[in-house]
């Protein structure tokens, strides 16, 4: 680190390949020797695709799922909120270690547009941030003050997808 400005790329919108994309770009790092920490803050499947991937490059790539059972419909609010603030601390923690050169929040906007993390909050930690350290964040829906405060927005538009002509989620593509 050092010499690199870190940079904050975010992929947002109603179309598929947000998450993906992050991955493929926490690939692409870790190929480079990056080091690399990935938090979930939407609970996947269990096992997924990614998740067995990235334990075959441990050495370079932490993967987090820290999510908890978490659906909308959950009665508990308090637990939800309780267990997202939780998790966005533990981001926050990977990213001030200064042990990583990339850190991915998948599904970060999600806490923001539910009211379980303060947009300030996250700019906050973009801010404070380790001047080398990239930050990839994906999820729909990014508010505007975290669109200005990224350097690179991608918004995946929705034209089509499988699940509209009834044809449900699949291993090695959805999870
Ligand atoms: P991926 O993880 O495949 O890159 P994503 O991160 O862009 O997708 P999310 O908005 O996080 O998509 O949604 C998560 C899941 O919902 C994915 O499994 C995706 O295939 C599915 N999904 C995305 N867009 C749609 C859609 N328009 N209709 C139905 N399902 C969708
Ligand atoms: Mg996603």
């Amino acid at each position: 680190m050092g010499k690199n400005k870190g940079l904050v790329l975010l992929h947002t919108g109603n179309g598929k390949g947000k998450s993906t994309a992050a991955f493929g770009q926490a690939l692409r790092a870790a190929g480079q020797g990056l080091k690399v920490c990935i938090v979930q803050f939407i609970k996947a499947q269990s096992q997924t695709g990614e998740g067995k991937a990235f334990q075959a490059l441990a050495d370079r790539v932490e993967f987090h799922v820290k999510g908890s059972g978490f659906t909308w419909q959950q009665k508990d609010k308090e637990a939800l909120v309780r267990v997202a603030r939780e998790a966005f601390a533990f981001a926050r923690e990977k990213i001030m270690s200064g042990a990583f050169d990339m850190v991915v929040l998948d599904e970060l906007t999600y806490l923001v547009k539910y009211g379980m993390v303060s947009e300030e909050d996250v700019l906050d930690l973009i801010r404070c941030r380790p001047p080398g350290l990239h930050l990839v964040i994906t999820g729909r829906d990014a508010g505007a003050k975290l669109i200005e405060a990224a350097d690179l927005v991608s918004e995946v538009r929705l034209i089509k997808h499988p699940y509209d002509a009834g044809i449900m989620a699949q291993k090695g593509i959805e999870y």
